[in-house]
């Protein structure tokens, strides 16, 4: 488990079982919860359509053996029947904002009951938009109603009643692999559902959507070109985890998600000179585009491994890389490298000899 996340989740049960400190577990709580959105929120705004219904890790055992539109599903159905059927006793976000509709699904329970293929299937007929907007209403209603709790609230128990009327709801499948959430959240008080559904349910599954996102993004490089229109090498990238390259449907490069269709200036510009990169280009020591403005961080580190490119080969850049990395990171290559546009050259020049 990410070792941040942990060691918040660990305060979070501790504190909240105190009355001292109840209050700062809420606040934890929250922070916890926009981090952890805050991931979801890359992974939607930055990858392909593609992407939510693929099982790269198909057979495996465990949350990441389904899919990326799924596990958001799953979080927040979860959570809308807990905080509004079960806790709240009032209509769940799914219905009061038209939402199976809108994001397409054939189904309103939390999809325990799918397996295998009919997660890849039920995948693919999400909107995945309409699915980020139902899962950030739910998430700020759910803020809403623990808001509004007190601590005396937190040994409040579910009975019967509570039961069946999650059954009525029709919201969680008669499905053996489903039907015993039920029993799973009664047997919980207030305090024992803030600890795991609105809590370390998404930890497991945001992790699980990391692995995903990371084994589609390495899937998606085999084969591509490690070397960027710009000139930086995706090989020894810091953000190698997260992207799949600029010249795959998988681009979540920094610089690109800066811009709407998430399309570098740099790489637009070489497909519209119909060149391989910047490297190609009679105008590069000029260049002002894109990643190459001034007081851009990269900017001049880029424009010279461009201009390394351009002199020496790919290879040879790529072994440089690879000799500069065995001593420096990523961060400490590119500032070494951007100091000076004539000595960063000189420098790589140097490591090739
Ligand atoms: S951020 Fe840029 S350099 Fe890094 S992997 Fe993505 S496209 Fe390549
Ligand atoms: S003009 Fe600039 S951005 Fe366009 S290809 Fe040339 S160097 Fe690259």
């Amino acid at each position: 488990m990410n070792k941040e996340w942990s060691e918040k989740n660990k305060r979070i049960q501790d504190y909240v079982g105190k009355e001292s400190t109840y209050k700062d577990a809420i606040d934890l709580l929250f922070e916890l919860r926009k981090e952890l959105f805050e991931q979801i929120s890359q992974i939607v705004n930055g990858y392909p359509a593609e992407a939510f219904y693929q099982m790269p890790y198909a057979n495996a055992n465990g949350y990441h053996s389904k899919t990326l539109a799924y596990s958001i599903w799953h979080i927040f159905r979860i959570e809308d029947i807990v905080a509004h059927t079960l806790i709240a006793k009032d209509e769940q976000v799914l219905v009061t904002g038209g939402y199976q509709k809108k994001i397409g699904s054939p189904i309103i329970t939390t999809g325990n009951e799918l397996q295998g293929q009919e997660i890849a299937e039920f995948s693919k007929q999400l909107n995945i938009k309409a699915l980020y907007e139902y899962a950030k209403e739910v998430m700020l209603s759910t803020d809403s109603i623990l808001s509004k709790l007190d601590y005396s609230q937190m040994k409040i128990k579910f009975s019967d009643t509570d039961k069946n009327r999650l059954a009525e709801s029709g919201c969680v499948s008669q499905d053996e692999n489903a039907r015993w959430l039920i029993d799973y959240w009664c047997s919980k008080d207030i305090r024992g559902l803030i600890k795991m559904p609105f809590s370390r349910h998404w930890i497991m599954h945001v992790e699980a959507m990391r692995r995903i996102k990371n084994k589609l993004c390495q899937i998606a490089r085999k084969g591509a070109d490690p070397v960027a229109y710009c000139g930086l090498s995706c090989n020894h990238c810091f953000l190698g985890e997260w992207c799949g390259s600029c010249r795959t449907e998988y681009n979540t490069c920094s610089f690109a998600t800066l811009y709407e269709d998430r399309i570098c200036h740099n790489a637009a510009c070489c497909n519209e000179k119909n060149i391989d990169g910047c490297y190609e280009c009679p105008e590069l020591e000029e260049c002002t585009k894109g990643f190459y403005a001034p007081g851009n961080d990269g900017a001049v580190s880029a424009k010279v491994q461009a201009m390394f490119i351009r002199k020496y080969g790919k290879n040879a850049f790529l072994e440089v890389h690879d000799r500069l990395h065995q001593r420096f990171d990523f961060a400490r290559t590119q500032e070494i490298l951007g100091q000076d546009i004539h000595e960063g050259l000189r420098i790589m020049e140097n490591e090739y000899k």
